[in-house]
């Protein structure tokens, strides 16, 4: 497991297996709303934090609550997935108290096949000789609007649809410290793939919406491997516009 800081309230866990990119994002409290919670005016500690997708191994992800107390970062209010692949909706693996958002679509996608992430990880743990301590339970799914904004500590995050790799999910941005997370978009390790449910359609239109959003990142944060500056990301979101264009 890998762990790199974007910016002084954006963390990147990426996973030794598939590379799977998790993103720890902080919303600061400013101080006199902190107050009003009951914390030190000015001490400047209040902050809130949301985990999004997950790593994939049992230990990376035993090992998230130290990494995000070592970080100063508060133990996680709430998770969110981009998408209802298995491989991102680990979080409660970690931290099973905390509620799961995800954008309605995905929410749709779960309550339509539930148990379908349970039996791909699995039969993922199956084939690797992976042993976990505890079942996945992903609790009480909550749908947010997207687009639309979801408040961290004072901050907000930006959720852009993001369908056509599944026929659900949502891109992230945190516009405060210029990262987008594009969920299974954008990949310099994995070719755009259509899973269970995409659409090529969908996923051109889903390369359109995120273009602007690219340009005006610093960081972007695709599902699997290396994050990518803005002017890289472009080029490969060039690159797999054209190559999905072909193929048709
Ligand atoms: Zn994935």
């Amino acid at each position: 497991m890998r762990v790199v800081s974007l910016h002084r309230d954006v963390l990147v866990v990426t996973s030794a297996l598939l590379q799977v990119n998790c993103v720890v994002v902080r919303g600061a409290i400013e101080p006199d709303a902190e107050a009003e919670l009951g914390g030190v005016a000015g001490a400047g500690a209040g902050a809130e934090t949301f985990v999004i997708d997950s790593p994939v191994l049992p230990d990376e992800l035993d090992a998230l609550p130290a990494l995000l107390e070592q970080a100063h970062f508060p133990a996680p209010s709430g998770l969110l997935a981009t998408h209802g692949d298995w491989d991102h909706l680990l979080g409660r693996l970690a931290f099973p108290g905390v509620a799961l958002g995800c954008a309605e679509s995905t929410a749709e996608r779960l309550r339509a096949s539930p148990g379908e992430a349970q039996r791909e990880l699995r039969a993922f743990d199956k084939d690797l000789l992976i042993r976990r301590p505890r079942p996945l339970a992903l609790g009480s799914v909550q749908a947010l609007p997207v687009p639309g904004r979801c408040s961290v500590g004072d901050r907000e995050l930006e959720l852009h649809a993001a369908p056509g790799h599944t026929a659900d999910g949502m891109a992230i941005v945190i516009g405060w410290a210029g990262v987008l997370v594009a969920g299974d978009y954008l990949s310099t390790v994995e070719p755009p793939t259509l899973n269970d449910g995409g659409d090529l359609d969908a996923y051109l239109a889903t390369l359109k919406r995120l273009h602007p959003l690219v340009a005006s990142a610093e960081h972007v944060v695709p599902g699997h491997g290396p994050v990518l500056d803005s002017g890289r990301a472009l080029e490969v979101l060039e690159e797999h516009a054209a190559a999905l264009t072909q193929a048709t």
